[in-house]
C-alpha cells in the first residue's frame, strides 16, 4: 500500500483503540497461518474495511487495464468465482472498472499530500503506526 493508503489506515487505528488493539491481537493469533492478510478476521471479515487499500476495493470486480505485454492493448478481467458463466467481453463497458484511471487518480492524491514519499508499507499494524 501507498503512503496515502497508509495514512488512512492510521488514522482509523489512532480513531479507534480498540480496533488497534484487535487488530495486534488478530496478528498474534494469525488465523491463516501468514497465508492471508494480516486484517482478515477469522471468520473471513474484514477487520479495516472502512479504509481497505484500493487494490482490495477493486479486487473481484470486473476490471481493465493497458496490458503489460503488448503495448496499448487492453485486457478485462474479472474474478471467475463471481462471474461463472458469463462471458467477460459482453460486459457492458461502464460496468468495468479502469485501473489506469484508479491508479493514476491515487497516485495524484497521495503526491498531492506525500510528494516525495515512494515508500511501500506492509499491511501490520507496527509498520502502519511507526513501531
Ligand atoms: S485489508 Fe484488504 S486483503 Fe486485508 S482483509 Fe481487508 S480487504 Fe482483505
Amino acid at each position: 500500500m501507498n503512503a496515502l493508503e497508509k495514512a488512512s489506515l492510521k488514522e482509523l487505528f489512532l480513531s479507534s483503540p480498540a480496533l488497534q488493539e484487535e487488530a495486534r491481537a488478530l496478528e498474534e493469533e494469525n488465523p491463516h497461518q501468514g497465508k492471508r492478510c494480516n486484517f482478515l478476521r477469522a471468520n473471513g471479515e474484514c477487520l479495516v474495511y472502512e479504509a481497505r487499500p484500493i487494490v482490495c476495493r477493486t479486487h473481484g470486480a470486473p476490471v481493465q487495464a493497458k496490458g503489460l505485454d503488448v503495448e496499448g492493448e487492453t485486457w478485462v478481467d474479472v474474478c471467475p468465482l463471481n462471474f461463472q458463466g458469463i462471458e467477460i467481453s459482453s460486459l457492458p463497458p461502464a460496468h468495468v472498472l479502469n485501473l489506469d484511471t484508479i491508479n493514476m487518480i491515487l497516485a495524484v492524491l497521495t503526491n498531492h499530500g506525500f510528494r516525495g514519499d515512494e515508500s511501500r508499507t506492509l499491511l501490520s499494524v507496527g509498520a502502519i503506526l511507526h513501531e
